[in-house]
């Protein structure tokens, strides 16, 4: 059996892809490495998204379970927790290939995101030892919070967002190791309207505690405060890991990311990309841009497969 298109990744990129090929009634296939949804349910699932048109707010999660639920629905083949490995060229279709099988395409789109990401750590004592007993990189649901003394550390959106979140159950403080945050003005005024303590300029030296976490220890101004924690949560970014697009023999920009054009194209025939995984002037890596370049690829490649004459 051969699909129309296999889309690369379950993030909101892959599953709009997934959305639109089969209103063009193209045999899709979506894989992911993990759990649909990509940095919704992986990176933020209980932040709430303020800018995603048709919601006032919606909490990231339920965005993720909204697109899974709308591809499926309409016919798309998901299947998680594969990983595909290599992309090889056929004799007329592409193979992809994954540790379970290989999938035979007419067109494949690649949308990865930041690839096999992990959050960045803290890199101070107790950090490892204590990690799943009180150390997180991810919010839990609030019903976990409740009654727990949370501590974040960040200075961005998210960080903020995520301790905006956890204020509305329990207490909480924000460590920044700099003066002032690195959020949107409207984030950051939300913050100050909050009962979120702040603790600006300061470095985390240890994560304390036996079995869990009972303290964290800060310096400030050269002076050591120890905060009684029971939830230390570390948002201070993520890296990627996109070493999977130099195996494709993908033309790559400097920063690692493929090169599309403004077609959503790449070097290889019948491969497109879209989402956090491209780059191009002017590239904005958003939900709504990932969605945006997912029309785009997908539209691309019904055209490559099905070739409609008046296209
Ligand atoms: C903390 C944080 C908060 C954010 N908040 C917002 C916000 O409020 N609004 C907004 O618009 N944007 C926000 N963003 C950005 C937004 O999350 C991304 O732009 C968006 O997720 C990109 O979607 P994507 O589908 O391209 O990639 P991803 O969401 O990264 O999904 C890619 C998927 O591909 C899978 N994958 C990777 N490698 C493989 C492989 N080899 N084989 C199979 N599957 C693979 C991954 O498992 C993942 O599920 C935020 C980002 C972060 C980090």
């Amino acid at each position: 059996m051969c699909y129309d298109v296999v889309i690369i990744g379950a993030g909101p990129a892959g599953l709009t892809a997934g959305i639109y090929a089969r209103s063009k009634m193209m045999k899709t296939l979506i894989l992911d490495s993990g759990r649909v949804g990509g940095q919704l349910v992986s990176l933020y699932p209980e932040k709430g998204i303020h800018n995603y048109p048709g919601f006032e707010t919606v909490q990231a999660r339920k965005l993720s379970d909204k697109l899974y639920a709308q591809a499926e629905t309409v016919g798309c083949d998901i299947k998680e927790n594969e990983k595909v490995n290599e992309i090889e060229n056929g004799d007329q279709e592409l193979l992809v290939m994954t540790s379970k099988e290989t999938y035979h395409a007419k067109s494949v789109v690649v949308a990865i995101g930041m690839g096999s990401f992990k959050p960045k750590k803290m890199g101070c004592p107790g950090e490892d030892e204590l990690f799943g007993k009180g150390v997180t990189y991810l919010l839990p649901a609030k019903e976990e919070l409740v009654g727990k003394k949370v501590t974040m550390f960040g200075g961005g959106n998210s960080a903020i967002d995520m301790a905006l979140v956890a204020d509305s159950v329990t207490d909480t403080t924000i460590v920044h190791r700099r003066p002032d945050f690195r959020a949107d003005e409207g984030t950051v005024k939300q913050l100050e309207r909050s009962g979120v303590k702040k603790i600006m300029s300061a470095s985390l030296l240890s994560i304390n505690g036996a079995d869990k976490v009972e303290s964290v220890t800060v310096s400030q101004d050269g002076k050591e405060m120890v905060i009684p924690t029971d939830l230390a949560v570390i948002n201070i970014g993520i890296s990627a890991d996109l070493e999977d697009l130099k195996r494709w023999n993908l033309e790559l920009t400097e920063d690692g990311l493929v090169k599309v054009g403004p077609d959503m194209s790449t070097n290889r025939p019948g491969i497109f990309a879209c989402g956090d995984a491209v780059s191009y002037p002017g590239k904005f890596k958003q939900i709504t841009t990932a969605c945006g370049e997912a029309t785009t690829a997908i539209l691309m490649a019904y055209k490559f497969v099905k070739k409609p004459y008046w296209a």
